[in-house]
């Protein structure tokens, strides 16, 4: 049995007319007698809605609470594209998460797949030829339905086409493949035809929100080959898959911006042993991702300690660092909000030298600031004013010979 999976996001569900596209697109390998598992996520600004909706009603929403709330918005679009293919005669059917079940821990808005009962689905490859499932979703040992965090969608349907075996996991979305830096930022932004695992894994982490980190993770791990495309057009998308020695051999290969970051300093801490793991204990404890760190060497005895995590888990840093901060002796606690991290991302920066230079040089070419440097084999990171993200990025992108030609 040839099965093919095929992701479709907000706005290509958005309204009947793209949901018609959608269609189109589905009965491309349905016409050649394949079996297709379709993935879609809620219609455009509907998770937006019901987040905001539930802050409305409590000002901490329950967490189990609002993904049984968040995952109404996958189950409307399941609902409305199934009858829209039996209108059309085509054997289907909706799944949600929990009829699988796509098994997930029990981490409620950020939870991972666990296990996907595959053999259950392909039964139902005897009845349906199109099996619609909600993306985002899943249950934990209890039933209790969880979600997969924000752009979610994308790795159910990586999860799925890994479970089916699937020969290709499709992810049809606004932009027709992967470029070189986000097309709606940048016009002049090319598109990858093909793309390393590792590579793309760098660009989802660094905030190019095309695909989600964890769907990256997981198609490195099961070998799932994933095709991005647009739904709307009809272009050879980009291959997300192993790398080769075919693939575009260039220093550089991608610029990405993170705006989800807010910068903490703890200012005059104690320089001495055990102060940092003090510090981001309690901090990882709490659930709360700590991106770029920098700590200066200490004169004195004391060092500011800098660091940044998302923007939404700002506060409840602050409340955890002023319980510790009398053991730590720091004198204050500076926050900023409007800061962004831009990244250039590359393979083959491993082999060449000079890469953090150009693109230090080119921030001071338009005077953006940087407040913090973080560098991996692979990709060199700045934070800086958010003001500057766009310019940061075309800058960047200009200075690294990305730009259409
Ligand atoms: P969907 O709702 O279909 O999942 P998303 O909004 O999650 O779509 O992801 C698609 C968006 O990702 C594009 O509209 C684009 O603005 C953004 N994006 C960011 N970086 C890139 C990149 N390097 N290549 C393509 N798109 C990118
Ligand atoms: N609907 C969810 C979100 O907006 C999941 C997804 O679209 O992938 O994040
Ligand atoms: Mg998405």
């Amino acid at each position: 049995m040839n099965i093919v999976v095929q992701k479709f996001g907000g706005t290509s569900v958005a309204n009947l007319e793209c949901m018609s596209k959608v269609k189109e697109k589905v009965m491309v390998p349905l016409k050649q007698g394949k079996k297709v598992a379709i993935v879609l996520s809620a219609m455009a600004g509907e998770t937006n809605r019901l987040i905001k909706l539930a802050h409305e009603w409590s000002k901490n929403p329950d967490p189990s609470e609002l993904d049984v709330l968040l995952s109404t918005g996958e189950q409307v679009s399941i609902a409305l594209f199934t009858m829209l293919l039996k209108d059309a005669g085509i054997k289907a059917r909706s799944f949600l998460g929990y009829q699988i079940p796509i098994r997930t821990d029990r981490d409620f808005g950020k939870a991972r797949i666990l296990d996907v009962d595959a053999e259950k689905l392909k039964q139902y490859f005897s009845i349906y030829d199109v099996l619609v499932i909600a993306g985002f979703q899943g249950c934990d040992c209890e039933n209790r339905i969880t979600t997969l965090g924000r752009g979610g969608s994308d790795t159910s349907a990586v999860a799925l086409a890994a479970a089916l075996k699937a020969e290709i996991c499709e992810i049809y979305t606004d932009v027709d493949g992967v470029y070189t830096t986000d097309p709606n930022i940048c016009s002049s932004a090319r598109r990858i035809d093909k793309i390393a695992y590792d590579e793309m894994l760098e660009m989802a982490s660094m905030g190019a929100k095309v695909l989600q980190i964890r769907s990256v993770e997981f198609a490195k791990k099961y070998n799932v080959p994933i095709l991005v495309r647009s739904t709307f057009t009809d272009g050879p998308g980009t291959l997300v898959t192993q790398e080769d020695e075919n693939m575009e051999s260039a220093m550089v290969s991608g610029i990405a911006y993170d705006k989800d970051q807010a910068r903490i300093t703890l200012v005059d801490v104690y320089d001495k042993p055990g102060i940092a793991a003090n510090i981001f204990e309690p901090i990882a404890a709490a659930g709360i991702v700590v991106d770029m760190i920098v700590q200066n060497p200490s004169r004195n005895g004391a060092t500011d300690m800098t660091f940044t995590v998302p923007k939404g888990d700002m506060e409840k840093t602050i409340q955890i660092l002023k319980k510790i901060a009398p053991n730590l002796g720091t004198k204050d606690i500076l926050t900023d909000k409007n800061v962004a991290k831009v990244s250039v991302i590359g393979v083959g920066m491993r082999n060449h030298a000079g890469v953090a230079a150009i693109a230090f040089s080119a921030l001071r070419k338009e005077h953006i600031n940087i407040m913090i440097i973080s560098t991996s084999e692979i990709k060199i990171s700045c934070l800086i004013e958010e003001k500057y993200t766009e310019l940061a990025v075309r800058t960047l992108h200009e200075a690294f010979g990305l730009d259409q030609v």
